[in-house]
C-alpha cells in the first residue's frame, strides 16, 4: 500500500525510522530490532539514504529485504547528495524494482554537515522540490517530503520553510514527516502556517526519545540546533545516573507525543536509531492497551 493510502483513515499512524548498518554486527541489531517493531504493526518503517559510499546501497538492500522477508511497508530515502539526475533516476528505478514504491524525497545535506553550505551535484539537483517532481514523472510513487517546526538552517525564517513546504505539496508530495524537535506548539504552528498557504498533505512529527547525554551533542551537530533549556536540564539534573537519563529521555518523548496526538498530529514518527526499545517504550506509554 501507499502511505497516502495508510494516513488516509482515523487511527494515528506509528512509524519508525532505521539506518543501514555498516557492520554485520550493527546488520544483527538492525533486524532484531525490526522484528520486534514487526509485532506492533507499524504503518510503515523508513529507511534513510546515507551521505556516500556504501551506505547508500545498504539502504536499498534493507528496504527491499524488509518490503519482501517481513509484513512491514518500507519507505526508501533518498538525497541529492552527489548525485547527477541519472543517477537519482536509477536508485528510483532500483527502489521500483525491490518494489517499493513510497519514497521520502530529501534535498540532503552538505556531506561537511548542516554547518556547510551547500554545493549541489553539476548535473543533478539543487532542492527536495525537484526530486519531488523527478520521481513523480518516473512513475507511480508515493512521495514524501521533510518538514522542519524548528526552522531549517539555511531558511531566514518559519515563513519561508512554511512555503517551500506547501510548495513541495503542490510539486506533489503526499505527506511530510518533520525533522525532530522537542515543542509541540513549534509543530502546531507550523501546520498553522502551512494550512494558511493552502497545504493540508498530513505532517507527521518526528520524535527521537533521547537516551545518554552525549546524544544530546550529537543531535545538535546532525541537525545545526541545541535541544530547548527546559529539555536539556531535565536530562542534565539525573546525568550521574545512565539508566535515568534514558527513562527521563523516554517521559520526555512520551510526553511530547502525547500532546501531539491529542492536538490532533496524524501520527509519530519514531526516530530509532536502530535500537527499538526506547521507541516500543514511548509507543507502549501512549497507547497501554496495546502491548
Ligand atoms: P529542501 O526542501 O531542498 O530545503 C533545503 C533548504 O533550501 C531549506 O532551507 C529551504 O528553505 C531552502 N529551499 C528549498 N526550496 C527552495 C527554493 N525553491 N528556493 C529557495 N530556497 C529553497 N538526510 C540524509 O542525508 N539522509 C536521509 O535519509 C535523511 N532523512 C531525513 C528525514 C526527515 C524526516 C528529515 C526531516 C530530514 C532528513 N534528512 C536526511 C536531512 C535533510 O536532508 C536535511 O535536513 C536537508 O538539509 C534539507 O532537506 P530538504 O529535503 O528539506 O531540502
Amino acid at each position: 500500500p501507499t502511505i497516502r493510502e495508510l494516513l488516509s483513515g482515523d487511527q494515528p499512524s506509528f512509524s519508525f525510522e532505521f539506518f543501514p548498518p555498516k557492520t554485520p554486527e550493527a546488520e544483527e541489531v538492525l533486524w532484531h530490532s525490526i522484528r520486534e517493531i514487526e509485532q506492533l504493526r507499524p504503518t510503515f518503517v523508513s529507511i534513510t539514504y546515507g551521505a556516500g559510499g556504501t551506505t547508500r546501497d545498504g539502504t536499498i538492500r534493507v528496504t527491499e529485504r524488509v518490503a519482501q522477508d517481513t509484513s512491514l511497508t518500507p519507505l526508501g530515502h533518498l538525497t541529492c547528495v552527489s548525485h547527477s539526475r541519472d543517477e537519482l533516476r536509477s536508485v528510483v528505478g532500483a527502489y521500483a524494482g525491490a518494489g517499493v514504491r513510497n519514497v521520502l524525497a530529501l534535498r540532503g545535506d552538505p556531506p561537511g554537515g548542516p554547518a556547510q553550505p551547500w554545493v549541489a551535484h553539476p548535473e543533478g539537483l539543487n532542492h527536495a522540490i525537484e526530486l519531488v517532481e523527478l520521481v513523480r514523472e518516473l512513475g507511480d510513487f508515493c512521495v514524501g517530503v521533510a518538514a522542519f517546526p524548528d526552522k531549517h538552517p539555511e531558511a531566514t525564517d518559519l515563513e519561508t520553510d512554511a512555503r517551500v513546504l506547501a510548495a513541495k505539496a503542490a510539486a506533489g508530495a503526499d505527506y511530510a514527516i518533520t525533522q525532530m524537535f522537542f515543542g509541540a506548539d513549534d509543530y502546531f504552528r507550523l501546520v498553522e502556517r502551512a494550512s494558511a498557504l493552502g497545504c493540508d498533505i498530513p505532517i507527521l512529527p518526528g520524535i527521537m526519545p533521547v537516551t545518554n547525554i552525549k546524544q544530546i551533542e550529537r543531535m545538535a551537530l546532525l541537525t545545526g540546533m541545541a535541544l530547548p533549556k527546559a529539555v536539556t536540564d531535565r536530562l542534565e539534573a539525573v546525568a550521574e545516573d545512565p539508566a535515568a537519563v534514558r527513562a527521563v529521555g523516554i517521559e520526555i518523548a512520551s510526553e511530547l507525543s502525547d500532546a501531539l496526538l491529542t492536538g490532533g498530529a496524524p501520527g509519530i514518527h519514531f526516530i530509532t536509531l536502530n535500537r527499538s526499545t526506547a521507541t516500543r517504550q514511548v509507543f507502549r506509554n501512549l497507547q497501554p492497551a496495546v502491548v
